[in-house]
């Protein structure tokens, strides 16, 4: 049996122990799932929203308890764990409002006279692998329409985050849900991929790294199962000349800095062209310094830690191989305390294509900064990535900009505005971002079953 610790990585205090489920429970809960999900598909639209708008009622109830769990268990700062908890109210109102429109029947008329219909049915339990960033809302961004759709959930959260796992458990709880319809599972990632096997589960859902992912993913498709896999991101935030670049430049720093850099969306290189370059870098350093460092819990903290030691001390590794390849630490950069997750945010310049600045995720407050010739080298340099999620391009030009967003590869780009998930918009990547789309009528359209009905 794993025994899994909730630590506050701000202070290092051990906060609570957990030990993982045992196979007999493991096997009872599976079952729960199973008979949960033969009442809930039946269940009507109308049902299920009625307790999806309670879920949102008790997220909104007891938001500053829910946020505190998530600032304690991953260190980010007090109001942004209060904004996560008002995100996933939304998603939760937005599915219980869309779900019958986004799944109803379509007719279709064959040329021959005869008449045929796509009905969307749901598959059964389906598997969540979740990561610690954003606790709450990478699980309610999969839940919302997943149990709208009429699946039952089960979520294997990351090891660093028990308490929130329990916690989602209880909003569902709370909300009236049918026991079992999303049960936390607090299990290690070995008995993940044993679970995978299981003929109960349906599908799988990850979010987290590229080697996760291909693990999920390859235990997935070995027993011929469908997975969604959301992973890394390594987003371009380009600046032409013709940009607004004030308003760029405080944006620039608001999409690095989120969550502490720990974003998959979060801006990682930005592509300035070289007329603005030395305007927007100036900008980018002011706003950058006046950022403040504290108690994750304290209303004047702009940042506080990372997540884990041991992703600070990874972070760190990737800027001295970077500088050892030759880029230059513009501002910050030390190396972080022995077993701390305290870090100093950083800025790299000159980075040459063997660093890893240039060519890896850095998943944390490092800004990579690139000077560019015009916008053909901008998206050239963009495409220059494992990673194909999200991207920003900055010009007063709109139909330039939207011309050269066609040709950024990934899920997404957003001109004159920071990459941001909105329940409203498909999310996902390309390339070895991932593939499958989460949120609006494409993410809930993921998980069932488009069945054909030929009426002859
Ligand atoms: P992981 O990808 O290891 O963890 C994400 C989730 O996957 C956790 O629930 C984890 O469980 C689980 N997991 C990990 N390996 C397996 C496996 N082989 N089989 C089944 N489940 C697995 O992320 P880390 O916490 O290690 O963070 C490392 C890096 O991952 C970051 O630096 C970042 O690059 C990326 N990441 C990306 C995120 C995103 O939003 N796209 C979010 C978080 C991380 P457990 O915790 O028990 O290992």
């Amino acid at each position: 049996m794993t025994v899994i610790k909730s630590i506050n990585p701000y202070s290092g205090e051990l906060l609570k122990e957990f030990n993982s489920l045992t196979e007999k429970e493991i096997q009872a809960k599976l079952s729960t799932g199973s008979v949960a999900f033969s009442i809930w598909k039946e269940t009507a639209f109308e049902k299920r929203a009625e307790l999806m708008n309670n879920a949102a009622k008790v997220l909104k109830e007891n938001r500053e308890k829910y946020a505190r769990i998530i600032s304690l268990e991953m260190g980010k700062v007090l109001k942004e764990s209060l904004s996560e908890v008002d995100k996933c109210a939304w998603a939760c109102e937005y599915y219980a409002e869309k779900a019958s429109e986004f799944l109803q029947a379509e007719a279709i008329d064959l040329p021959d006279g005869k008449k045929a219909k796509v009905i969307h049915q749901p598959l059964g339990i389906i598997l969540a692998v979740m990561p610690w960033n954003f606790p709450f809302w990478q699980v309610f961004r999969f839940a919302a329409p997943t149990l709208m759709a009429g699946n039952v959930g089960i979520l294997k959260h990351a090891s660093n985050v028990p308490q929130c796992s329990l916690a989602i458990e209880e909003v569902f709880t709370l909300a009236g849900f049918p026991t079992g319809t999303f049960q936390s599972f607090l299990i290690d990632s070995k008995t993940t991929t044993s679970l995978i096997e299981d003929d109960r589960i349906k599908a799988v859902t990850l979010t987290g790294s590229e080697k996760a992912g291909a693990s999920v993913a390859a235990a997935a498709g070995k027993n011929i199962k469908k997975s969604l896999l959301e992973l890394g991101g390594s987003d371009p935030f380009i600046v032409l000349k013709d940009a607004d670049i004030r308003k760029a430049a405080e944006t620039a720093v608001k999409a690095r800095m989120i969550n502490f850099g720990q974003s998959c969306i979060a801006a990682k290189r930005f592509i300035i062209e070289e007329e603005v370059y030395e305007e927007f870098l100036s900008l980018f350093v002011e706003h950058f310094r006046n950022l403040k460092q504290g108690d994750p819990m304290e209303e004047d903290s702009d940042f506080a830690c990372m997540a884990r030691p041991d992703l600070a001390e990874e972070l760190y590794n990737q800027i001295d191989k970077s500088v050892k390849a030759g880029a230059t630490v513009l501002y910050g950069g030390d190396k972080p305390e022995e077993g701390s997750a305290l870090f100093q945010p950083a800025i790299l310049t000159d980075i040459p294509t063997s660093a890893p600045g240039y060519y890896e995720e850095l998943f944390g407050p490092v800004a990579t900064i690139f000077k560019v010739k015009n916008a053909e080298d901008a998206i050239a340099l963009a495409n220059d990535s494992e990673f194909g999620l999200g991207a920003s391009i900055w010009s007063e030009d709109k139909e330039k900009a939207e011309n050269l967003a066609s040709k950024i590869e990934s899920g997404a780009v957003f001109i004159n505005a920071m990459v941001a998930s909105n329940p409203h918009l498909p999310f996902g990547g390309v390339k070895k971002s991932g593939f499958g789309r989460e949120l609006s009528r494409y993410g809930i359209l993921e998980f069932v079953n488009s069945k054909t009905v030929y009426l002859g």
